[in-house]
């Protein structure tokens, strides 16, 4: 889980790394850190455009964030969209779970809150991530079939429906 910082900086508002929440924008602590050691505008400008080799874990690199509504209407009405100049598909099941189902757990009712563009070292592409925000943590969405697959449960979309990780995590662990 990914600690979130409030930058109360405007100049960080609709970039690439940020999401805006009233007046505060949420970074990830990679970014928040690199941000607080800038020493100039310019600097800043600098550390801005190398955000795409952030790596915010072990495993993950994030390249950017988007608000809910500037995703979800493309969702399952086009294969692809083009996100700074990255092409990313839009037809995933999960995906398409989050635009049918909606996207509040069912089993805590947590709600995501933004999109993340992101791949592990391993893709070649980027994919899209949902991510809630619980206490300062980004809590990651997914779907869940509400028929196991080892019970028969279909892989399709009646199928489907939106957990956080932590319930998804509980509910396999039972
Ligand atoms: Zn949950």
């Amino acid at each position: 889980m990914q600690q979130l910082e409030f930058v109360p900086n405007e100049l960080l508002v609709d970039k690439k790394f940020g999401i805006k929440d009233d007046d505060k924008v949420y970074v990830s602590p990679a970014v928040f850190q690199l941000i607080t050691q800038a020493e100039s505008d310019a600097e800043l400008t600098k550390i801005i455009r190398h955000l795409d080799s952030i790596t915010l874990n072990d495993t993950m690199i994030r390249a950017s964030i988007h608000n809910l509504e500037s995703i979800l209407p493309f969702i399952g009405e086009t294969e692809r969209i083009n996100l700074d100049n990255d092409s990313v598909r839009v037809t995933s099941l999960r995906l398409l779970c989050f635009k049918l189902h909606g996207i509040k757990c069912v089993k805590c009712g947590i709600e995501g809150k933004f999109f993340a563009k992101e791949k592990t070292k391993k893709d070649v592409s980027y994919h899209l991530n949902l991510y809630a925000v619980r206490e300062n943590e980004e809590i990651l969405m997914t779907k869940d079939h509400i028929v196991p697959k080892c019970k028969g449960g279909k892989e399709n979309i009646e199928n489907m429906q939106t957990m956080c990780c932590e319930c998804n995590e509980e509910k396999g662990g039972k």
